[in-house]
């Protein structure tokens, strides 16, 4: 048997799955991996398939399968494609931890099948809570099914809720770099150009969590997340400004003490926590010195201007398919930001417009989920057609 933990990286070409694939590296007496996947970055999935020797590649984009498969000829590696594929690869046996570092709603039918196949998920794609948070915390309580945070905020309260486990949350302050915009009124917020808004100040991150954060939809969607990842009420999340992301995130227990987990941003370091819960390995990461951050500050963000932050307050407590519309209407907003095809705070105003406009399915199937993600996609593309 093997002893090592198997680990299925999904979306192993961006951001985080790159990044993933460093800690992998740093343990391969601890880590075996067994599946890397990718959209339709064909070249790096194929890079990486020969460094580091997977069991199984998936590419989604089937036009790009032959591709793979003749440069892996000679491997002894699986070649897959399309979406049904992603979903196979999560089940096999030798797999014991899915990393979903896919990008938006496309995660959610994979997730559903890691979890129905008793994987443990490390999750970053925080989308799938977002959309469906209700159907996948459900499933993975029935499945005994554990769900350990990648992101970083999520990963500060999961660590400040260790040895914890009778103490009742009070209440979580979820912390935001403000992005690139903070303090901008809405007047300076008009004219915003695309290359503005992909500048992050702390964050090295892939297009759409970028734009999100500057949006503040990011906060928005992580607010969401929580709720579902901790079981929280509406008024049990605050959000803080933090612009120094020194701080990741605060919970405060009903004695009023309060914990916070600390230390430089690196999405390394949640990532290697998600995958070896409830060890720590040791890590040659920079350490933190007080003495270059002599402040730590913290501001009210501005909801009055940032309007996802709000709306996502909002979907909240409305339930159902609600929270689902919102998240379509924003990846396609953000698809047509990012295409220079609508501004800066168009995106916030699609949203909000969806959200109006669709009719919002309480204790939701899952294909009243997918109805509603597609309507809602319909709607904001139609909304964007008009505008052009
Ligand atoms: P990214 O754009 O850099 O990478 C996305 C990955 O998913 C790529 O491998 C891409 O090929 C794949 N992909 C994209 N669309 C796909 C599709 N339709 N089907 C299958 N695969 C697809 O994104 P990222 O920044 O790494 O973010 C990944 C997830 O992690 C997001 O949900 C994001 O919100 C979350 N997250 C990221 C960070 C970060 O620092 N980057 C931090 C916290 C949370
Ligand atoms: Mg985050």
């Amino acid at each position: 048997m093997n002893s090592k933990k198997g680990i299925a990286i999904l979306g192993s070409t961006g951001s985080i799955g790159t990044q993933a694939l460093e800690v992998l590296e740093s343990y391969p007496d601890y880590f075996d991996l067994q599946v890397l996947t990718a959209g339709k970055n064909a070249d790096l999935l194929i890079e990486q398939a020969l460094k580091y020797h997977p069991n199984s590649v998936v590419i989604s984009d089937e036009s790009l399968y032959q591709k793979v498969k003749d440069a892996l000829w000679a491997e002894d590696i699986h070649v897959y494609a399309g979406e049904q594929a992603l979903c196979q690869v999560v089940e096999s046996n030798e797999v014991h931890t899915v990393l979903t570092a896919l990008v938006g709603y496309a995660g959610l039918k994979p997730t559903i099948h890691a979890i129905e196949a008793g994987k443990t998920i490390a999750l970053a794609n925080k989308e799938t809570l977002v959309v469906a948070g209700e159907l996948i915390t459900k499933l993975a309580k029935e499945k005994g099914v554990n769900i350990y945070p990648v992101d970083s905020e999520h990963s500060a309260i999961f660590q400040c809720l260790v040895g914890e486990f009778h103490n009742p949350i009070e209440k979580i302050y979820l912390t935001a770099s403000g992005g690139p915009f903070r303090g901008f009124t809405h007047e300076q917020l008009k004219s915003v150009s695309l290359a503005q808004a992909l500048k992050h100040p702390n964050w090295s991150m892939g297009a759409k969590i970028t734009i999100d954060s500057a949006s503040l939809m990011n906060k928005g969607l992580e607010v969401i997340e929580a709720k579902w990842l901790f079981g929280l009420r509406t008024d049990q999340i605050d959000v803080i400004v933090h612009p120094q992301s020194i701080v990741h995130s605060l919970v405060q227990f009903e004695d009023g003490s309060m914990k916070a987990q600390m230390g430089l941003p690196d999405m390394k370091l949640p990532i290697q926590f998600a995958l070896t819960f409830p060890q720590r390995l040791p890590t040659n990461f920079p350490r933190f010195n007080f003495m270059d951050y002599p402040q730590l500050t913290f501001e009210a963000p501005d909801r009055s201007v940032f309007k996802n932050l709000d709306l996502a307050f909002q979907v909240m407590d409305m339930q159902g398919t609600a929270a689902c519309s919102l998240n379509a209407a924003n990846e396609v907003a953000v698809d047509a930001f990012l295409n220079e095809k609508i501004s800066f705070l168009e995106i916030a105003e699609l949203n909000q417009v969806v959200v109006q406009e669709s009719m919002n399915v309480l204790n939701p199937s899952y294909e009243q989920y997918v109805e509603a993600d597609t309507q809602a996609r319909e709607k904001a593309r139609q909304l964007i057609a008009k505008t052009n």
